[in-house]
């Protein structure tokens, strides 16, 4: 006999990740490698950022400060918001997933659209609710409509993803606007803008002005993208103290590491970074968007750091596989709940260039 899990456990999607640099130096036989699979930021954090970390090693013995209290009122203070409105997680796919268990049970439901970010169908399998999924317009954005049809008495949370991984499309906040009005107080929206500083279509901070008259919302945000600290893990949520309260009674209390939470105070210091990081990515995804065209590929038009990419009638596996022997990894749409293209992240020029060389000569082989 062997042991008996949890029955939830088979309804738990399967997270393919992306190959590695290293794996995939390693498979192809390739020195240099070129990662364009995780909507990572090309650059690395500032000076100011790593000094703050290397200064942090040395306190190591010592647990997180408890409550991320300086973290949380500096992100406050960026925000103009209380700081009992500001909870952080281990990166912001934590306070998705403590959401799940805060607010969804058997019995219940959770609606978003497909494809969108792959946490989702997993909160629906953590918590033992039903998903609904909306699937995207043909323009690949939101249908928001549809999502308010979607809504019904057991629906207790609704996710949106803004812009949404993997197709990069944007809903200015005028939308968002309306759909909060058309849901059930009762009903809490998850809305989350992991991308939303990439988008030049208005001010990032728009959609923070909902917060006040709808509690029902939660926005979350993440350091991982435009901040470039992906790899210590630090996001945050700007929501309701019941939120905050809900979430944080169902993880553990030093969820954020004392390095990420001394990072990310740092990192908010330096806005002129963030401001120049929105910059270049806005010059790449133009540049990327228009090979895009000149190859006859179509692509929903980004706001984000990356592209979707029709392949039309290439072979997904092919273009994908091609383009690794290439040194270029990109993520495959079958990975993520959306077959027959590829998601890009746009990287520096230089990968880039790279990129579209080789995606022009395996969609022509
Ligand atoms: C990357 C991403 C996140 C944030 O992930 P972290 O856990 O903060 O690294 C959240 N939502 C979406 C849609 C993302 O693509």
């Amino acid at each position: 006999m062997s042991v008996k899990f949890a029955q939830k456990l088979a309804r738990m999607p399967h997270y393919t990740a992306g190959l590695d640099i290293d794996a995939a130096r390693e498979k192809y036989e390739l020195q240099d490698v070129v990662k364009l699979a995780s909507n990572e930021s090309p650059f690395p954090p500032a000076q100011a950022v790593r000094d703050v970390i290397a200064d942090g090693l040395k306190d190591l013995n010592r647990y997180p400060e408890a409550g991320a209290g300086s973290l949380r009122r500096a992100l406050a203070d960026h925000y103009d918001l209380p700081v009992g409105q500001v909870t952080v997680g281990n990166g912001s796919c934590e306070i998705l997933l403590a959401a799940a268990e805060a607010l969804i049970e058997l019995g219940t439901e959770i609606v978003y659209a497909w494809p969108s970010f792959s946490i989702y169908p997993q909160m629906a399998a953590l918590a033992d609710a039903l998903p609904t999924t909306v699937p995207l317009t043909d323009e690949h954005v939101h249908d928001l409509d549809a999502i308010v049809s979607a809504t019904n008495k057991r629906t207790r949370l609704l996710v949106i993803c803004n812009p949404n991984n993997p197709t990069g499309t944007y809903l200015p906040s005028e939308e968002i606007s309306n759909l909060l009005e058309q849901v059930p107080e009762d009903v809490c929206v998850i809305l989350d803008e992991a991308y939303i500083d990439f988008q030049t279509v208005e001010d990032p901070d728009t959609s923070l002005d909902l917060l006040s008259k709808y509690p029902n919302l939660a926005i979350l945000r993440t350091f991982s993208k435009i901040y470039g600290l992906a790899g210590l893990r630090v996001g945050y949520a700007l929501c309701s103290v019941e939120f905050r309260r809900a979430v944080d009674a169902v993880r553990q209390p030093f969820s954020v590491n004392r390095l990420a939470q001394a990072a990310a105070v740092e990192a908010l210091k330096h806005q002129d970074d963030v401001t120049r990081r929105v910059e270049q990515n806005a010059v790449e995804r133009l540049w990327v968007e228009e090979q895009l065209g000149k190859l006859g590929l179509e692509s929903p038009p980004s706001q984000a750091n990356f592209s979707w990419i029709d392949l039309g009638t290439n072979d997904e596996g092919s273009v994908v596989e091609g383009l690794a022997r290439k040194g270029v990894i990109v993520r495959p749409g079958k990975a993520i709940g959306a077959d027959g293209g590829i998601r890009v992240t746009y990287g520096t020029r230089s990968e880039n260039e790279r990129f579209i060389e080789a995606l022009q000569s395996v969609i022509n082989e």
